[in-house]
């Protein structure tokens, strides 16, 4: 069951994803060659803080019975890392690319977004792979304003990834969002057979995250040892792009932009 959201509650979601957009932005000032995705953990973390506001990521169960819950405010997934990477000390090279995700709760409702981030100078090919994605997600919320389903959208994101001679992750998807983090539906961001059998009504109400994953030679990924970080199976770069959005009468709109 899909839970429409009104007004008000898009408006509650909206100083959610303010927050979120605000972390991800001093994320991406830390975002240099020497500095490490576990500095980008605890600057997120001293934001929630201020803003009293519940990390959604910290503690989230593991899908493996008995593997250890999720244990940083971010996920930074680097280079061949897709997404669920861990924060660590490393630090981060001229020509890495880092996607961080990370979401809140605030007065009982989620944010959610996600965005990748090039340290230094990046090879023409992986600045390609950060454009294409990023215009996939653009492209996909321009589209909620004329599309009816979104099976229509996600046809079009598939198709334009294609066309720039990458692919689509299609492990993993974008989902309904609101009190939960992850409710009904999830939002794959390609036609999938779920899809095609039970498409998505884009109504006003509805709140979605997006956030399609593309890869530069494969759509195949694999779990490391430490049951979280997901790779490509031919460990080229990956990036990953995400936004809270809301369908209203007016058309969608994005909840985590740090302006309005
Ligand atoms: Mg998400």
């Amino acid at each position: 069951m899909i839970k429409l959201k009104s007004p008000r509650e898009i408006a509650l979601m909206r100083e959610a994803g303010r927050v979120v957009a605000k972390a991800l932005d001093q994320v991406r000032r830390l975002a240099v060659p020497g500095a490490c995705t576990a500095e980008m953990d605890e600057a997120v973390a001293a934001i929630f803080r201020e803003h009293d506001a519940i990390p959604l990521f910290r503690g989230y169960p593991n899908s493996t019975k008995g593997k250890p819950p999720f244990p940083a405010n971010i996920c930074a997934s680097v280079n061949e890392a897709v997404v669920h990477g861990i924060p660590n000390r490393r630090p981060l090279k001229e020509g890495d690319v880092v996607s961080v995700d990370t979401g809140c709760k605030i007065n009982g409702w989620c944010g959610d977004a996600a965005v990748t981030l090039a340290i230094g100078e990046v090879r023409p090919e992986i600045q390609k792979l950060l454009d294409v994605t990023s215009q996939t997600l653009d492209l996909s919320i321009r589209a909620m304003a004329r599309c009816r389903t979104w099976s229509e959208v996600a046809s079009l994101m598939e198709k334009y990834v294609k066309s720039q001679g990458m692919y689509v992750v299609e492990k993993f998807v974008g989902h309904g969002i609101g009190q939960d983090m992850h409710e009904e539906p999830q939002v794959p961001n390609f036609v999938s057979k779920a899809l095609r059998k039970n498409d998505i009504r884009l109504e006003p109400g509805i709140v979605l995250a997006i956030e399609p994953m593309v890869a530069l030679g494969t759509k195949n990924v694999a779990t490391l040892d430490d049951h979280w970080t997901v790779v490509t199976k031919d460990r080229r770069a990956s990036a990953h792009f995400e936004h809270t959005v809301a369908m209203t009468p007016e058309g969608p709109r994005v909840l985590t932009f740090l302006d309005d």
